[in-house]
């Protein structure tokens, strides 16, 4: 049938739409497009589907009112949401909005499955990707649902329930062995009632899995969330010979497998050690109350700033979550601006899980036309610290904080940091002496070669730009 070609070709068009949106993304002055891009691929692919597709008995699709509602309800919410949200609070919508993708690569599990799984003449391979897509997505959108609420500030950042390593083993195991029990025909009796078995060990585990994740470690289990997400979706284009959604799903699952890797590799932490939740060490609390002795600290001033920046010949800027909040991007652009007419060498060190979303840092830079250039990452900055006058940490605290490498007692031992105290000069702002996201005192303000610059990040920069244009 002519529609049915057509409709393929569409989803070919959609395919090779997000896959050149993917590629667009990763450049910061396409990323915009790209998005664009990827998101008309979605568009031809649903309306594709809408207008085209046809069941085996040649019927189109009959609830047309009920998608109309669908689409129209989630439009008006994702535009409203988009509109409204805060820089800051982007993870928090990311996550909110990954768990809604694997639960609808559930539910697709759910609705299909007693189609199949009562035909005798169902193969292993299609109700083992049903039954895949329940467990994958379902615990993708229990575990995102609780990344949401930790990133909202609603649920402690690290709650470990007794045992919580041998439960969550458990359960992984459980679910498992039940998928292949179903998937393989050996339960014949209740299958209903074992499938709702499996979805709720699946959400058991998301929320297990999740739960204890604390610390510095987030940024992995987000990743590792939306790459399941991606393979749950992978299931459901598999299941439904959909090139559209198998293609959509295969390049969220990679670039999120992708991106797991990467976050491992910047936090030092192995998967299988994040996949078993055998990860965290709970140190948090008792590194934050510290020693219980008084330290002292240095403090400088905007003024005494600007002259110490003016007679420099190398600053590095590092760019932290407070940088965000204060949403201080534009003003720091202005004063690398100044700095660098006056022949000073400038560059930002870009930490891999600075902020709260992997490449944070990256967007908010970008915002305020920063040179992509003059990013620098991690393990490329380090060793550059030490030829480096001034390093102005802005908003950062755990991905500058010594005892990763100095304190095999701190949750956060192990991770790689900006070795920022390898410079003359190391000048903090920040608002107040609390800690960070990972909960923990950081001994690079008490050290000799710091000072603290107190204030909203916005405030003091501006105050810091006057000046300097001043001087
Ligand atoms: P941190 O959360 O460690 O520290 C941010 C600091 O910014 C705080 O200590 C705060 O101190 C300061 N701050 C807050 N508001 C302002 C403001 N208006 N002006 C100036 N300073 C301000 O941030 P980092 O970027 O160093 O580290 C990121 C942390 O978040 C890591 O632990 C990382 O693992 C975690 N994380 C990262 C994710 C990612 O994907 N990137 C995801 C989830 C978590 P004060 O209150 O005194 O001002």
């Amino acid at each position: 049938m002519i529609g049915d070609y057509i409709l393929e070709i569409a989803y070919l068009i959609a395919s090779v739409l997000y896959i050149f949106g993917l590629k667009m993304m990763s450049d910061p002055k396409t990323a915009k497009n790209g998005n664009l891009w990827a998101a008309v691929g979605m568009t031809v692919a649903i309306v594709a589907t809408i207008f085209l597709y046809m069941d085996s008995e040649g019927k189109h699709l009959h609830n047309l009112p009920w998608i109309g509602g669908g689409i129209a309800i989630g439009s008006v919410l994702g535009y409203l949401m988009a509109k409204r949200v805060q820089m800051t609070d982007m993870p928090q919508m990311v996550s909110l909005f990954n768990g809604m993708g694997g639960a609808c690569a559930a539910i697709i599990g759910l609705i299909e499955f007693p189609h199949y799984a009562h035909n005798p003449e169902s193969s292993f391979l299609i109700l083992l990707t049903i039954y895949a897509g329940v467990v994958i997505g379902s615990t993708s959108f229990a575990g995102s649902m609780i990344a949401f609420l930790k990133l909202n500030g609603n649920l402690n950042k690290d709650i470990r329930l007794p045992f919580y390593n041998v439960m969550n083993t458990g359960l992984i195991i459980a679910a498992v062995g039940l998928t292949i029990c179903l998937a393989g025909g050996h339960i014949h009796a209740n299958v209903d009632m074992w499938v709702y078995i499996l979805l709720g060990l699946s959400l058991a585990y998301g929320v297990l899995f999740v739960l204890p994740i604390g610390g510095a470690d987030m940024p992995v289990v987000i990743s590792l969330l939306n790459s399941f997400t991606g393979m749950a979706a992978a299931f459901g284009g598999f299941l439904y010979g959909n090139m559209a959604m198998l293609t959509g799903g295969i390049l969220v699952g990679s670039a999120g497998t992708i991106l797991t890797v990467v976050m491992c590799n910047a936090m030092n932490r192995s998967l299988s050690a994040v996949i078993f939740g055998a990860f965290g060490t709970g140190g948090a609390a008792a590194a934050a109350v510290g020693d219980g002795k008084q330290k002292s600290y240095k403090q400088t001033s905007p003024s005494d700033l600007a002259v110490l920046l003016n007679y420099s010949s190398k600053v590095i800027i590092v760019p932290g979550y407070g940088l965000a909040v204060a949403q201080a991007q534009h003003v720091v652009h202005e004063l690398e601006s100044i700095l660098s007419s006056r022949g000073v060498e400038v560059k930002y060190a870009i930490h891999p899980v600075a902020g709260r979303m992997p490449g944070h840092m990256n967007v908010l830079l970008a915002e305020s036309n920063v040179d992509y250039d003059r990013l620098v990452e991690m393990e490329d900055i380090n060793p550059e610290f030490s030829t480096c006058d001034v390093v102005l940490v802005l908003g950062a605290n755990d991905v500058v904080n010594p005892a990763a490498k100095e304190d095999p007692s701190s949750p956060i031992y192990g991770m790689p940091i900006l070795n920022v105290e390898d410079a003359k000069h190391t000048v903090i702002n920040k608002r107040s002496m609390s800690v960070g996201y990972a909960g923990i005192d950081n001994d690079l303000f008490y050290r000799d070669k710091s000072s603290m610059l107190f204030g909203d990040a916005k405030k003091v920069l501006t105050e810091l730009v006057s000046e300097l244009k001043a001087l």
